[in-house]
């Protein structure tokens, strides 16, 4: 149930309902608005009528049922969509995020040299993978916490937020301790234990649709981390398997319009992954902007030929630069500023 305070309703109010909502052996979620408060409770939908009676408490407007599978994550009842900052950084609310980075980081001056020519070229967020989840176990598979203490001095060197993907349960804590966003690779987008734990971390969530994932039973996953109590997540279409094979993946696009008239989470795109292809990553960054996404993420790498991972997908530092100045119109049609 959404329970949908007064424009103006005191803290007591509000206080008041979570009590009751407590005391009905529910779980409250508060989302506070810039006008007004909304309520979620969650739990058992068989005692849902006993919620509609907080309609008549004081400051409430409404109680209406959330019909959707997805009660946190769902749009309904949400008049805002969901903005944050990361380090200082704005996600959603109107600002186009830009994350950029190797697919791994691969060593100190690697990752120190990318985060700099990125950061010059406008982008607002590092990422690189420390722990990466490779199809063969024979393929590199990452530098581990070496890789995290990286990322960490490239944060340093330039200011930049650093998103990086834990794998496991049991990694969460320590990839915590490093980076500002944890990201939560297609592969891992039903690992429901390693969901709910980073439900429980105190960073915000990058959680990329899986390849063979609907769009709801990823707004699931999304709500398997909301329901642990951690508001920050942030949804990423990163391309889907299909029967066509001159992409390594199909970047469905209409995820994006879908996902944001279902969710108030902000909507990334990762044109990298989706396309496997270089060549295409400046055109479906251009077609993401120009279909409302909220911020996008992309491979780059100063010597593609020779990267540990993803090398064919990645971008050139120079290719990057122009991207983003590429960019500018299709953010400012899309009503969006960097
Ligand atoms: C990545 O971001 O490098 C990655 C492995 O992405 P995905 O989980 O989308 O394949
Ligand atoms: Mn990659």
């Amino acid at each position: 149930m959404i329970i949908v305070m007064k424009a103006g309703a005191t803290r007591e109010e509000v206080d008041a309902i979570l009590s009751r909502i407590q005391e009905m052996s529910y779980r409250p979620h508060v989302i506070e608005g810039v006008e007004r408060t909304v309520i979620g409770a969650v739990g058992d939908e068989r005692g849902k009528d006993r919620l509609q009676a907080l309609d008549v408490m004081a400051g409430v407007e409404s109680v209406m049922p959330i019909l959707k599978p997805y009660k946190l994550a769902s749009s309904q009842g949400r008049p805002e969509r969901s903005a944050f900052t990361v380090n200082g950084t704005a996600v959603g609310g109107g600002k186009l995020s830009v994350i950029a980075g190797p697919c791994s980081v691969e060593g100190r001056d690697q990752i120190l040299e990318i985060a700099r020519l990125i950061k010059d070229a406008g982008a607002n967020m590092l990422r690189g993978g420390a722990f990466k989840p490779r199809t063969s176990p024979y393929s590199f598979q990452g530098m581990g916490e070496e890789g995290l203490k990286h990322l960490v001095e490239a944060r340093e060197a330039t200011g930049l937020p650093i998103v990086t993907e834990v794998m496991n349960p049991e990694e969460v804590e320590l990839v915590a301790r490093y980076a500002d966003v944890l990201q939560i690779g297609a592969r891992n987008v039903q690992n429901f234990s390693l969901l709910k734990r980073v439900g429980q971390a105190s960073k915000p969530i990058f959680l990329k649709r899986g390849m063979m994932t609907t769009l709801e039973e990823f707004l699931m996953s999304a709500e398997y981390v909301l329901s642990e109590g951690n508001a920050h997540v942030i949804l990423c279409e990163r391309g889907i398997r299909t029967f066509e094979t001159a992409t390594r993946n199909t970047l469905d696009i209409s995820a994006v319009p879908v996902l944001q008239s279902e969710t108030h989470l902000p909507v990334f795109v990762d044109p990298s992954h989706a396309s496997g292809n270089w060549r295409l990553v400046n055109v479906l960054c251009r077609a993401a902007v120009a279909a409302g996404a909220d911020g996008l993420m992309v491979e780059v790498h100063a010597n593609p030929a020779e990267a540990m991972s993803d090398g064919a997908q990645s971008l050139k530092p120079p290719k990057f630069a122009q991207l983003m100045k590429d960019l500018i119109p299709f953010a400012a049609a899309a009503g969006r500023s960097f």
